[in-house]
């Protein structure tokens, strides 16, 4: 059987691949796998919400499940109250940063942590299997509405930042999952809230639910305009987000997350942070300035909750703008993020872009190399064994996900696309100069190992 799930979940077109008949089985599989317990069910402003989430339901209360529906709430949302209300699962459906026509099925455990890859096979072989738990006509379970739970989360948000000044904050909520709740957090902390495409609209009218820099120019021009002191947008789920300076520039996203970093490192004294291979290696500069020590991890954000937990980090993220807070919960949230950086500008006092010029921005290249999906691991095999003598001064060798070589004034990520195929390659250096010697290099090597495999 072709796997389900992928580094975030199930994620397919709604009504071609993600169809009802596979959320009915996954909610199946999750009353098996509960053996019948409480779940809680999320979902964001796609128009195929309704539709997976009465199959979902469905297959969860044939199964004995008691479903506590919690409606329209961010994944970071969803996630919290898994935990906090004492569940023994929680789903999301959404695809996140996917177009319109997308939907997904992400689920967290009772820990409120996203599937780890081997609970997930758990699921899907109780899918492939199709031994679903049925329960007697009297046990049956049922729908129990729990839309007012997400107070508790705006609650233990309030309790975990407090701002003195009126901060004046463009949101741009995309018309997805942080509509409602980012500007009502704002709002409540006292904040003047400005925003933008915060009707929850599944047809993604405003922009594409992607907060890329393209996506986001009228978000820019507003901060411009109302010459606010700073802007954030969300991904369409609402687990990352992006930061607009106060002239209205898009932050770059490896810097924000090194200069947030190096903030918490600061205030902390040191101590871990979490990152994948993907990250620049300014990371590792302001981190180990600090005294703390970056660990890096394959790309998603379920590897960087369970590299935090077994190494107690103090933050992770990854440079995407999925950031993790663990003083609040193990799941990447972009409304804490962007309440957490204003906290943070108003206890430095710098402004946002003052706040990110204490951390350089180093050239970054990225190119593809076409490898058909049955070579990959042979040109992989032959990249990994070359790659040491191929770079002069290779510090660090790291395997993690694809292969990263580390030296004194860049490095190289090569890494087999999951869905494409090509090769990814990323490369790094200290002047553009550099980077672009060091790509040309490993597209050299990467296309050597393509004609010999
Ligand atoms: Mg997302």
């Amino acid at each position: 059987m072709k796997r389900l799930f992928g580094t975030s979940g199930i994620r397919a077109r709604a009504n071609v691949e993600l169809t009802p008949e596979l959320a009915l089985k996954v909610g199946s599989a999750l009353a098996t796998y509960t053996g019948g317990g409480e779940v809680l069910v999320a979902h964001d402003t796609r128009t195929s919400a309704q539709m997976l989430e009465s199959a979902l339901i469905s297959g969860l209360i044939a199964g004995g499940c008691t479903v506590h529906r919690v409606g329209l709430a961010p994944t970071p949302v969803l996630a919290y109250l898994t935990k906090r209300l004492g569940m023994d699962a929680g789903v999301m459906l959404t695809a996140s940063h996917n177009p319109p026509e997308y939907n997904g099925i992400k689920i967290f455990t009772a820990e409120g942590v996203a599937f780890p890859p081997k609970e997930q096979e758990r699921l899907e072989s109780i899918i492939a299997e199709e031994k679903f738990r049925r329960v007697d006509w009297r046990s049956l379970g049922r729908v129990v509405d729990a839309s007012g739970a997400v107070e508790l989360y705006v609650e233990s948000v309030r309790e975990l930042v407090s701002l003195s000044r009126e901060w004046r904050v463009v949101l741009d909520t995309g018309c997805g999952a942080t509509s409602i709740l980012a500007p009502k957090l704002f709002r409540e902390l006292g904040c003047k809230v400005y925003s933008l495409n915060a009707q929850p609209d599944g047809f993604f009218p405003g922009r594409s639910p992607n907060p890329t820099e393209e996506a986001l120019k009228t978000a820019m021009d507003v901060v411009r305009g109302l010459k606010a002191d700073v802007g954030f947008a969300y991904d369409g789920d609402g687990d990352r987000m992006v930061m607009l300076t106060e002239q209205g520039n898009y932050a770059p996203l490896d810097q924000s997350l090194a200069a947030y970093s190096d903030y918490i490192l600061d205030r902390k004294g040191g101590g871990v942070i979490v990152t994948n291979v993907e990250a620049s290696m300014v990371l590792e500069e302001v981190v180990e300035a600090r005294g703390g020590r970056v660990v890096r991890t394959r790309v998603g954000d379920i590897a960087i909750v369970d590299a935090m937990l077994r190494h107690n980090a103090v933050f992770g993220g990854e440079p995407c703008g999925a950031w993790v807070h663990p003083q609040h919960h193990h799941a990447p949230d972009g409304t804490l993020s962007s309440l957490l950086v204003v906290d943070a500008l108003e206890k430095t006092g710098l402004k946002p872009s003052e706040f990110l010029a204490r951390v350089p921005v180093y050239p970054v290249i990225r190119r593809n190399v076409p490898c058909r999906n049955e070579l990959k691991p042979k040109v992989m095999a032959e990249v990994e064994a070359r790659i040491s003598e191929v770079f002069a001064g290779v510090s660090d060798v790291l395997k993690v996900d694809g292969v990263a070589a580390r030296m004194s004034d860049g490095w190289v990520l090569i890494r087999p696309s999951g869905t494409e195929p090509v090769i990814r390659i990323t490369a790094e250096g200290k002047s553009e100069e550099r980077a672009r010697e060091l790509a040309d290099e490993a597209i050299r090597l990467v296309e050597g190992a393509v004609s010999r495999a």
